[in-house]
């Protein structure tokens, strides 16, 4: 994305980098989005001329040619993680279900209030549940936010998840996920937007987009494309599909009348061709 610039941390924590929307594709706790109508029914491309782009779809394209592809449209993403995961992990957790202007002013007000790790862990739930009621579902994100923070301390001592770089992926997000709220794609924004490892967040966009070129089945849950997508992906290429499928899924392969007669990706999209022939 073309991602929100997150607020500044806590503590004084470097200054946080651009990146891609953690939107909900919402798993357990984070699982939200509305379901999007049958694609069948959905799609009627807009604009452009179709025609000398429609045809049998040839092999499904590679998540390299993807990237490639939609690099061309939105420019190469540059992967530079900010360091900072603890703000990852509370701003995540913040930005679950709502839009990133709401998550950022729910930081902002907790950012103003607590002025450490310590004094928004020590701050009774109702205080936080107040400082954070802009961003909504304050009721459910601040014991979140506050079970977090003490499971944190107790386990490590301190605020420092710098740790979870050493570990193999799969434990790093299998500590993750012990916390409060903490679903896969919570866990994979916090360790490849603030600690630069090859975790996927699967968000709406990401999911919905990733079907429709067939690089997930059609059924495949979120969870399940986290697993699909990040086993087939060259570690270097997980930050860049990311955010090419953000911002393909936001701009043109909207959910509903995505618009495949001006997509780049189309030779190689097995629904787009479909959509296309349905015309
Ligand atoms: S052709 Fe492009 S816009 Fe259409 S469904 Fe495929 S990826 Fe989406």
């Amino acid at each position: 994305m073309p991602r929100r610039k997150k607020p500044p941390a806590i503590h004084s924590a470097p200054r946080l980098a651009e990146r891609s929307a953690p939107r909900p594709a919402r798993s357990e706790t984070e699982q939200t989005s509305r379901p999007a109508r049958p694609e069948a029914l959905e799609a009627r491309p807009e604009r452009g001329d179709s025609r000398s782009r429609r045809g049998r779809a040839k092999q499904p394209l590679t998540p390299a040619d993807i990237v490639r592809r939609l690099a061309v449209l939105y420019g190469e993403p540059l992967w530079r993680p900010h360091g900072d995961p603890m703000t990852e992990l509370v701003l995540t957790i913040l930005s679950q279900n709502t839009t990133d202007t709401n998550s950022g002013r729910a930081f902002m007000r907790l950012r103003r209030r607590f002025d450490s790790w310590d004094a928004l862990a020590e701050a009774p739930v109702e205080e936080i549940e107040r400082e954070i009621a802009v961003g909504g579902l304050a009721k459910q994100k601040a014991p979140r936010i506050k079970a977090s923070l003490a499971a944190i301390r107790e386990k490590r001592g301190s605020w420092d998840l710098g740790f979870l770089r050493d570990l193999p992926l799969d434990e790093a997000k299998a500590w993750l996920r012990e916390l409060s709220g903490v679903g896969p794609k919570t866990a994979a924004c916090v360790l490849m937007f603030a600690l630069g490892l090859p975790a996927l967040p699967v968000d709406t966009h990401v999911h919905r987009v990733a079907q429709r070129l067939g690089l997930v089945p059609p059924k495949a849950t979120p969870e399940k494309a986290h697993d699909l997508l990040e086993s087939a992906l060259d570690p270097e290429l997980v930050y860049p599909l990311h955010i090419s499928l953000i911002k393909h899924g936001r701009r043109l392969c909207r959910a509903r009348s995505p618009l495949c007669a001006e997509c780049p990706l189309l030779d190689g999209c097995p629904a787009g061709q479909r959509f296309m022939g349905a015309q």
